[in-house]
């Protein structure tokens, strides 16, 4: 069975093949198939065959405080914009992430005075196509506002700007391709595999939590 329990699925999505089991609450069978009528975590009780979804309220939109992983889209002298695709729920230690995806991507502005470090020109320390974790500071205009200024936030995965190349943190962000330093404001759970995989899962449909060593 390809049933996974815990993963989580939206309305319409096939969870498993029915054969030899019970369509519960969030679901129906079509055509041999378990498929989900909700957004929700699948769960599976093993006795009595049922399958149901337990239902989750996808956010729409991040709340004040929020901690949010985006894609930079542009960056100018004193703003970046921002593009928005994850909220990120911290577990018990602030490297077990629980990263909910958004219903839609929304847009947040970065001004120079949150990053948290001096710098003449924002785009010293952040560059397009960075992937970031900010706090969201207001949630009554649009686009919202984001901060970097905490050892949390900031640059999760870059690439250089010179070649492309993923940077490796060492002491600072570090191209090996070129022998060379870049500078950003980055975050002490800098990851480039795990969160550009994120990011690159454009309309992501699981739940997913994130260990980082
Ligand atoms: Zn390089």
């Amino acid at each position: 069975m390809s049933l996974e329990e815990g993963s989580m699925v939206f309305p319409g999505e096939i969870i498993t093949n029915a054969e030899g089991l019970k369509a519960g609450r969030g679901t129906v069978t079509i055509n041999g198939k378990l498929v989900s009528t909700i957004t929700g975590f699948v769960r599976f009780n093993k006795e009595t065959r049922l399958v149901w979804i337990d239902p989750i309220k996808q956010p729409i939109f991040p709340r004040r405080n929020d901690l949010v992983l985006g894609e930079v889209i542009s960056v100018g002298n004193s703003i970046a914009n921002v593009k928005i695709w994850f909220i990120i729920k911290i577990g018990k230690s602030p490297r077990n992430l629980k990263l909910i995806p958004l219903k839609k991507p929304f847009s947040a502005n970065l001004h120079i005075s949150q990053l948290g470090v001096r710098t003449e020109s924002l785009s010293k320390m952040i560059k397009t196509g960075d992937i970031l974790i900010s706090r969201i500071v207001m949630d009554y205009t649009l686009p919202v506002n984001i901060v970097i200024n905490d050892k949390l936030l900031g640059v999760v995965a870059a690439r250089c700007s010179t070649c492309g190349t993923p940077l490796i943190k060492k002491k600072e962000l570090f191209c090996p391709k070129c022998n060379k330093v870049e500078s950003r404001k980055v975050s002490e759970l800098y990851n480039y595999e795990k969160f550009m995989n994120l990011i690159k899962i454009h309309k992501p449909k699981r739940y997913l939590i994130v260990e980082l060593e």
